[in-house]
């Protein structure tokens, strides 16, 4: 069935793919979003349940009614600036495909940055036989499924405070096939592994963190995608937002080897001061800052000593 609907000009218009992208984009536009037209395009393919480049070898192709009634729903989403990633449940991160929920905070490019220092370290140390990571606050799993994706023999214990991300990270560890390396502990930080020092004492290869590190007063001047969407518990990095490295500074360090490393995402001009946090500390060694793309340095690896 084709649908068509009265045009500008009282003549029968059929909404072809190119023609509903074309009134989307300038629609988003007007809205106010960043990035129109793909965003049309996700929320399209998504609908359609094909490739973007589908919508480009098929134009002139009418659009079912079912189907533009569905993506009509996702545009009204859109427009309230609830996120992409939301709206289509997934997002493509280090070349893999993760399911989000409202629970998790969506993953960013930046952490890619964070999630290639610690390949590079790993494989450069001892990727040995049933070698462990942990990541605390994993959210989707991102950061963790990433690094056992890539380091087949890697194996990795995972927190969360939120028992709904920890499902979607659990989801999306059977998704991609990794849920036999991958165990997942429900809990505040740290506490988990104390809970089992036996198990994790001296154990661990290496910690990876992006915690929560907006300082509380920035949270209200966030963009609206992520300030209303995005679970706060997620973001909330305390007064400065340096409340969860601080524990993880402290307490980190007996979990880890002898050649082991803490690696965390840092926010803007945060690294300098996990820095000066870990020279005050008799446990930690070299501290080793990456930059992001845009020249910021977003990670911050320290060396037990
Ligand atoms: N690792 C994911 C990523 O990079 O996309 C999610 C990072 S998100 C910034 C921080 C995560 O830490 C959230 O999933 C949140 O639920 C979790 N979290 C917040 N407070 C926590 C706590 N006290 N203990 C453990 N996890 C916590
Ligand atoms: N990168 C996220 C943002 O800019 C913050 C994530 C975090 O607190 N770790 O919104």
């Amino acid at each position: 069935e084709r649908n068509e609907i009265k045009g500008d000009g009282g003549q029968q218009e059929v909404w072809t793919i190119g023609r509903i992208l074309k009134w989307t984009e300038g629609y988003f536009q007007k809205a106010g979003l960043d990035s129109p037209r793909l965003d049309a395009e996700v929320l399209l393919s998504h609908v359609l349940k094909k490739e973007r480049i589908f919508l480009y070898v098929h134009f002139d192709q009418p659009m079912e009614a079912a189907e533009l009634a569905v993506y009509k729903d996702c545009i009204k989403r859109r427009v309230q600036h609830q996120p992409v990633a939301y709206i289509t449940g997934h997002k493509e991160f280090m070349g893999l495909d993760f399911r989000v929920t409202p629970a998790t905070l969506i993953p960013r490019p930046d952490t890619e940055i964070l999630v290639e220092a610690v390949l590079q370290r790993l494989k450069a140390g001892t990727e040995a036989e049933g070698s462990m990571i942990a990541d605390i606050g994993t959210g989707s799993g991102a950061i963790c499924l990433s690094l056992l994706n890539y380091l087949p023999r890697l194996q990795a214990v995972t927190v969360d405070i939120s028992p709904e991300a920890l499902a979607v990270a659990e989801e999306n560890a059977r998704e991609l096939g990794l849920s036999e390396r991958a165990e997942f502990l429900q809990g505040d930080m740290l506490v988990p592994l104390k809970e089992q020092s036996a198990r994790f004492s001296g154990r661990l290869a290496a910690i990876v963190s992006n915690p929560p590190y907006i300082p509380r007063g920035d949270i209200a001047g966030l963009a609206p995608d992520v300030r209303a969407f995005e679970p706060i518990g997620a973001l909330d990095g305390g007064e400065d937002g340096l409340d969860f490295y601080r524990r993880l500074l402290a307490e980190g360090a007996e979990f880890l080897q002898g050649d082991g490393f803490l690696a965390m995402e840092a926010g803007i001009h945060q690294a300098q001061q996990l820095k000066a946090l870990a020279e005050s500390l008799p446990q930690w060694g070299r501290c080793e800052i990456i930059r992001d793309l845009a020249g910021i340095e977003r990670v911050v690896v320290l060396w037990k000593k």
